[in-house]
């Protein structure tokens, strides 16, 4: 039996989008990656050397430290966590973090059972009375007024949101400043280490087609019934130790490969990298792209992701895990904290809907619909790959074709007397069969959803 600790912060979402700031939101992703990156951690280990090592099967994964205990003894353990804790408290102030023990014969066996133990270390809260609120997060006192951004303008702030404005962290002087790990990872799989990405949403927008680029999708996707395909591999490979395949970072591997497709299927020679990844790591990923690259992207991730693991089918001989995606389309003003919520959320929703069984994809548009989750069904991935042809279809109709369409069948769904006879006689008067035939029998996608969907789209 070995003892294992991981440390990391807890709904590192929302310790993320803590600022509407994007410069701040994307400090706040270098400081991360640079908390738990692995010279880091082997510094905080130095302190307790010993008692504790790098758990090199977990894969890295930005806001997780993860560790192999090398002592049984309590004060030892305590040792190293306050350590590893305190490291981590300096990185990053405001943020909650939370200690797990697990024991098992490996660290996949001990992570598919209960943790032996838990240990909350909350953000501390500010003293009363609080003073003046630092100008970003409104949450902390602010300690200190700086320059902030390009022109310098004069903002108080705590020391959180110092660090996120620190240059080394959200500077745009690429030779000093600290690239968040996800997009250092991205580059690198790209095979161009110097690709420019965007570092604000103004700049990944204007991305898009140029009368119609002030809008983004943002996704968030993770892996479905992940610790029931541990469980399955863990209990064959028991029973035939031959076999060694390391689960973890096969799905690490399988979720940047996806990411990665799904980047290049969007690309299009474009002079800068047309996504933020915000998050990357294990199996799950938060991105935002332009806005009309949205659809293509989520479904070359859900595709690819499946592509990857279905390599190794012989040799896992079990049910493969899928993708669900979150896919919010917002304004490069929404509140990035406002988006990420609603994701999150439809992620949910997708999950469940489909009970983790197969990759399904829920979404909403906040400009046209609000932030309010508007009950919408999820998607089926089978069924949006299976209809692109229609919704490509569909998307190339004239706005006023589609407007017309939108409103016949809103009466439809209002259930008002002779709208169906009404639409039908439209469709077949304007010979629209095709595009929109696939869409009103019954099928898992609804006309109405089907022209929200294509609002934004891609023909290219
Ligand atoms: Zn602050």
């Amino acid at each position: 039996m070995a003892d294992y600790l991981d440390i990391g912060v807890v709904r590192i979402q929302s310790w993320l989008t803590r600022t509407p700031v994007l410069r701040g939101r994307r400090g706040a992703s270098a400081m991360i990656s640079r908390a738990t990156e692995r010279e880091e951690i082997e510094k905080a280990l130095a302190l307790v050397e010993g008692l504790a090592e790098i758990n090199e099967v977990a894969g890295q994964v930005d806001g997780v430290v993860s560790l192999q205990l090398l002592t049984g003894s309590k004060d030892g353990i305590r040792q190293v966590e306050e350590a590893v804790a305190s490291h981590l408290r300096q990185h990053l102030p405001a943020a909650s973090l939370q200690a797990t023990y697990w024991r098992g014969e490996t660290y996949l066996d001990a992570r598919t059972g209960d943790p032996v133990a838990e240990r909350d270390w909350p953000a501390p809260v500010a003293e009363w009375p609080p003073g003046r609120p630092c100008q970003w997060c409104r949450t902390w006192p602010a300690t200190e007024v700086v320059g902030v951004g390009d022109d310098g303008q004069e903002t108080a702030l705590c020391a959180d949101c110092l660090l996120r404005n620190d240059p080394r962290n959200s500077g745009r002087n690429t030779s000093r400043r600290r690239i968040p790990r996800a997009e250092r990872e991205l580059r690198k799989r790209l095979g161009d280490e110097t690709a420019p990405l965007p570092d604000e949403f103004q700049v990944l927008a204007r991305q898009g087609p140029n009368d119609d680029n002030t809008h983004l999708a943002t996704l968030h996707a993770d892996g479905n019934a992940i610790g029931k395909f541990i469980r399955q591999v863990r209990g064959k490979q028991r029973k035939s130790p031959g076999t060694s395949l390391n689960v973890a970072q096969l799905l690490d591997e399988a979720t940047w490969q996806a990411l990665v497709s799904a980047v290049q299927s969007v690309h299009q020679g474009r002079e800068k990298l047309p996504v933020i990844p915000h998050l990357v790591g294990g199996d799950d990923v938060l991105v935002s792209v332009p806005v009309h690259d949205g659809w293509r992207f989520a479904e070359e991730l859900q595709h690819s992701f499946d592509q990857h693991l279905q390599r190794f089918s012989s040799e896992l001989a079990t049910t493969l895990p899928s993708l669900s995606v979150g896919l919010v389309i917002h304004h490069e003003t929404t509140p990035f904290s406002t988006v990420v919520e609603l994701a999150e959320s439809l992620l949910g929703k997708a999950k469940q809907e489909h009970r983790g069984d197969r990759a399904a994809l829920a979404w909403q548009d906040i400009t046209n619909e609000g932030p309010t989750p508007t009950g919408r069904p999820s998607v089926p991935h089978s069924a949006l790959r299976q209809q692109w042809e229609a919704l490509r279809e569909l998307a190339g109709l004239t706005p006023s074709t589609r407007s017309r369409l939108a409103q016949l069948q809103r009466a439809v769904r209002k259930g008002e007397g002779g709208a169906t006879e009404a639409r039908d006689e439209h469709v077949g008067r304007r010979g629209l069969h095709s595009a929109v035939g696939p869409f009103v029998s019954g099928n898992a996608m609804d006309l109405l959803d089907a022209l929200g969907m294509v609002r934004w789209w891609s023909q290219s």
